[in-house]
């Protein structure tokens, strides 16, 4: 893990003004400065990859979600990747986030709101910076390729450039299916590279997709990315893990939606399934009394990942549903709105998580075991799952 102190020229000056000596965790130690400062230039110089009017649109959209009249649905891949940045990994993807939103919106009688983990997820932030190879961790392919090699992980700046012409190529099937489905999909990823978002700011927006969150690894109140989030007019979501404090809670609204509008903040929740019911009511109420109007969504994923005792990292689809169940109980025994759900899915035919209605087993992960960092649900357990957490909104 590295903490480096931001400087970063190019960028707009009062953008730059406010992350002036703040620390970004989580960035690549890049062997080339001078190649930086040059990508960073060139993705100043190329158009933004999504318009402020569809950011505009989406903001809109989740403040019905925020006053509960509307539902928030966020899924696709853990980790994109380039060689998987295929029109049909992607249309698999978004069939998948819209057959379960359709599912979501029959059983709420409420509009869902599609956002995909799309166009942009191509950095993660790593718990440690070395693999169980020794090697560097795998930071994403805008970093370097995963291959288990020390050339291959050695941080290449030139793939963000890769990573632009792979988002601008998502979006257009992003748009495309938007154009067949007469729903509007919006794109989100994690704002975590600073290198690529930055350069990708204009006119107060940031402008490499609509929705951008904050992850659990990132989201120091006085570090580089909340400054960003805070600089830029999108839609923001902010990882919630068991650790956070209702006092944190409260200080991430006020920094983050010190306006109180409807739409602009979204808090993910990701306790997992044994801490929800204890850690998420005293973050929901202290939110709410201070008056911010938040979307609450639930990541179930995150905070229920294990590893098998051959080591690979899985989630249980009962332990995902077990958090969701918790969840929606939280929201209901407070009277507050569960805003939806945030999830890591594929359209294909995976075997990453385990159980689901086929009750997949440790002895077949390996079959086709495809991610690049975090366990999928695959088409079939997402659909399933979206049908329980329909019973769940029928009761
Ligand atoms: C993720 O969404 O892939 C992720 C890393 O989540 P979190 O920040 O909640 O750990
Ligand atoms: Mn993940």
């Amino acid at each position: 893990m590295t903490e480096t102190p931001t400087t970063y020229g190019g960028v707009d000056p009062a953008l730059a003004r406010s992350l002036a000596g703040r620390t970004a965790a989580q960035q690549p130690h890049w062997p080339d400065e001078r190649r930086v400062r040059e990508v960073r230039a060139a993705l100043g110089a190329l158009p933004p990859l999504v318009a402020p009017a569809a950011v505009d649109r989406l903001t809109e959209r989740l403040a019905e979600v925020a006053q509960g009249r509307a539902l928030l649905l966020q899924g696709g891949d853990c980790a994109e990747t380039f060689a998987g940045n295929t029109p049909e990994h992607l249309r698999a993807n978004l069939r998948t986030l819209l057959h379960c939103a359709t599912l979501l919106e029959v059983a709420s009688a409420l509009p869902v709101v599609p956002v995909g983990r799309i166009a942009g997820q191509y950095a993660k932030p790593r718990s440690r910076p070395v693999d169980s190879d020794g090697l560097p961790a795998y930071r994403g392919d805008i970093v370097h390729s995963a291959a288990a090699t020390p050339e291959a992980r050695r941080p290449d700046p030139q793939r963000m450039l890769t990573a632009y012409a792979d988002a601008e190529a998502a979006l257009d099937v992003v748009r495309a299916t938007t154009a067949e489905t007469h729903t509007e999909l919006f794109a989100g990823h994690e704002a975590l590279l600073l290198d690529y978002e930055l350069p990708l700011v204009r006119d107060g927006y940031g402008l490499s997709g609509h929705f951008l969150w904050i992850g659990e690894r990132t989201r120091d109140l006085d570090g580089a990315h909340v400054a960003l989030a805070r600089h830029i007019a999108n839609p923001i979501g902010l990882k919630l893990g068991p650790g956070a404090t209702p006092a944190q809670a409260l200080a991430y609204a006020e920094a983050l939606d010190p306006d109180r509008r409807p739409g602009r903040l979204t808090l993910i929740s990701r306790m997992g399934a044994d801490r929800v019911s204890d850690a998420l009511p005293p973050l929901v109420e202290a939110v709410a009394a201070a008056g911010h109007p938040v979307v609450w969504l639930c990541d179930p994923m995150h905070g229920n990942t294990h590893a098998t005792a051959s080591g690979v990292k899985t989630r249980h689809f009962d332990r995902i549903l077990a958090e969701v169940d918790g969840y929606f109980a939280v929201h209901r025994a407070l009277g507050s709105h569960p805003g939806g759900l945030h999830l890591e899915f594929t359209g294909d035919d995976v075997t990453e998580c385990l159980g689901g209605r086929e009750d997949l087993r440790e002895d077949q992960l390996s079959q086709r075991y495809l991610t690049a960092c975090d366990p999928r649900l695959n088409g079939r357990q997402s659909l399933d799952l979206a049908r329980l957490v329909a019973e769940i909104l029928l009761r």
